[in-house]
């Protein structure tokens, strides 16, 4: 599902250097990034999700380099076949939760809103606890509730690919659980592959493997 070979990256006037020989993330598979803070966890994310682009070396994503797609062509790759869950979830405030959950279906032809995506999007936002919350601004929303849409919003277009930075960080243990049980869940039904930083050891048994960015940094150092 993902194959990177020989990534390099920085950022531009930094003295940051992200160097990953090789990654591979097989098709269904459920792989936990741990690692400390200012590793690169969130930047090798973005790299998979075509934001950000590597100085050298190549990231694919099933059969797509990404590397090779113009900006346009990248964003709409990205909008349909993966589902991002941004650390500091990226809703938009001047939409109400349903419209921020409705979202990527605004900005590309390539999904079709219709009733049973509606349908879908209400029954989703229910079954992550935040079904009357719907007509509400994310400024009126707790922590938990924001990081909640911004799963939802992400699962929706039943993305093959799941990156998900740190979703379960700040939630209290029963919801933790619930989140990652839906996302588990969401990634079995729809045999998508998940990508998840976390902080959470103690929900790392629950992934097929654990990659720790420490290794990645020690390969950056030699
Ligand atoms: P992590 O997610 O593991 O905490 P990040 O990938 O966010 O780490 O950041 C890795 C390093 O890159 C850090 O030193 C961070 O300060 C730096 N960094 C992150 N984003 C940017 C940016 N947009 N411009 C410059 N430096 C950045
Ligand atoms: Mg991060």
């Amino acid at each position: 599902m993902i194959e990177i070979q020989s990534l390099k990256f920085r950022y531009p006037g930094t003295e940051f250097r992200l160097k990953i020989p090789e990654f591979n993330l097989a098709r269904f598979e459920k792989v936990a990034v741990i690692g400390p803070s200012g590793s690169g966890k969130t930047t090798l994310l973005n790299l998979i999700a075509g934001i950000l682009t590597p100085l050298d070396g190549s990231v694919a994503v099933g059969d797509i380099e990404i590397n090779g797609l113009s900006d346009a062509e990248r964003r709409d790759f990205r909008i349909r076949n993966i589902g991002f869950v941004f650390q500091d979830f990226e809703l938009l405030d001047y939409l109400d939760v349903m419209d921020n959950i409705l979202h990527p279906y605004r900005i590309t032809s390539a999904l079709k809103l219709d009733r049973e995506v509606r349908a879908r999007a209400v029954a989703l936002a229910e079954n992550m606890g935040i079904g009357n919350k719907l007509k509400r601004r994310p400024d009126e929303l707790s922590h938990g509730e924001k990081q909640r849409a911004a799963i939802c919003r992400a699962l929706l277009p039943n993305p093959g690919l799941i990156l998900s930075d740190e979703a379960t960080g700040n939630l209290d243990p029963s919801n933790k659980t619930k989140i990652l049980d839906l996302l588990f869940q969401t990634v079995e039904d729809h045999q998508a592959s998940l990508l998840a930083v976390t902080h959470d050891h103690e929900l790392l048994n629950r992934f097929d493997r654990v990659v720790d960015f420490q290794d990645f940094q020690d390969e950056n150092i030699s």
